[in-house]
């Protein structure tokens, strides 16, 4: 019988603000055979997110069951709320052949790594710090107090971009999606010469 290959575990990190959303979206417009992994949160949604489109909104009750349970992956408190990957559902769409991409924080990130060792780390970085306080203030969702924490966590997240095995600049979206794109096609060629 032939044996199936499963999908690859792409994760993508940064700074709020860096444009990982963005970039995320228009490389799924381009690539197809990768699924975007729905995180659990109990933060609020924000105007226009969607319950299992943009994540599943669960209560903090409910997030510490499933962690009680062990179904996360990896789990993170962010900005000060909690985050995390069903393994599951990451489990399942990797065996049906497909790639997954997380969109995760850089604590999340390194668990992964643990844990799925041959996943693949991507960290998209913004030109410059200021540039990431600007883009910021001027998405204008945040008070002054979470934004200090966001730009807090933000250094300490840049920090820790060289433990990714690649780092994207985000100083255009268009060059930065292709270099994305480049990355995961890249991956699946290697994987099937692996094959
Ligand atoms: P936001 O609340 O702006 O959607 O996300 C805040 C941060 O949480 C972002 O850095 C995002 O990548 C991260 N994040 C979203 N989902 C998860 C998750 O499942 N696990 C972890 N560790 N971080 C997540």
């Amino acid at each position: 019988m032939k044996k199936r290959t499963t999908g690859s575990l792409f994760v993508l990190s940064g700074p709020s603000g860096a444009g990982k959303g963005t970039l995320r979206k228009k490389m799924f417009e381009k690539v197809p055979g990768i699924t975007f992994s729905i995180s659990c949160t109990t933060r609020e949604p924000r105007e226009g997110e969607r319950e299992g489109i943009d994540y599943h909104f669960i209560s903090a009750d409910e997030f510490h069951s499933r962690l009680e349970r062990g179904e996360f992956l990896e789990n993170a408190d962010v900005h000060g709320h909690l985050y995390g990957t069903l393994r599951e559902d990451a489990v399942r769409v990797l065996n049906s052949g497909s790639d997954i991409l997380l969109e995760i924080d850089v604590q999340g990130a390194l668990q992964v790594r643990e844990k799925m060792p041959g996943s693949i780390l991507l960290f998209v970085a913004p030109p410059s710090f200021e540039e990431l306080e600007q883009r910021l203030r001027d998405r204008g969702t945040e008070s002054e107090e979470r934004l200090q924490i966001r730009l807090r966590n933000a250094r300490w997240e840049m920090e820790k971009a060289p433990l990714y095995d690649y780092v994207i600049i985000n100083d255009d979206i268009e060059r930065a999606a292709e270099e994305l794109e480049g990355i995961i096609l890249e991956q699946r060629k290697n994987r099937e010469a692996r094959r």
